[in-house]
């Protein structure tokens, strides 16, 4: 027996899906993070000496807040591929 081909956005169980690719989050801004990431510096400088402003910013925000700002940037960022029924790829 074949198995059911379901799309990857509404779930629903479809005969055609076509591919496409789409960030891995796609939520509205948060600007609490956006914030953070706005005030994050990094510098390098010759003889791969690293410097960032992380500390200041866990000081400021909560170490757990700054984790999280970095995985939304990530998820913003990275773009997966996804399997959609005709109405979902429209969207
Ligand atoms: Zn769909």
């Amino acid at each position: 027996m074949e198995k059911e081909k379901t799309c990857d956005r509404c779930h629903q169980p479809v005969s055609e899906l076509n591919k496409t690719y789409r960030a891995m989050y796609e939520g509205p801004e948060i600007e609490e993070y956006e914030q953070i990431l706005d005030e994050y510096i990094s510098e390098a400088y010759p003889g791969e000496i690293w410097e960032d402003n992380i500390n200041e910013l866990e000081a400021k925000y909560g170490p757990e807040k700054v984790d999280k700002a970095f995985l939304y940037d990530q998820l913003c960022n990275t773009v997966g591929s996804s399997w959609e029924c005709v109405d979902c790829i429209c969207k």
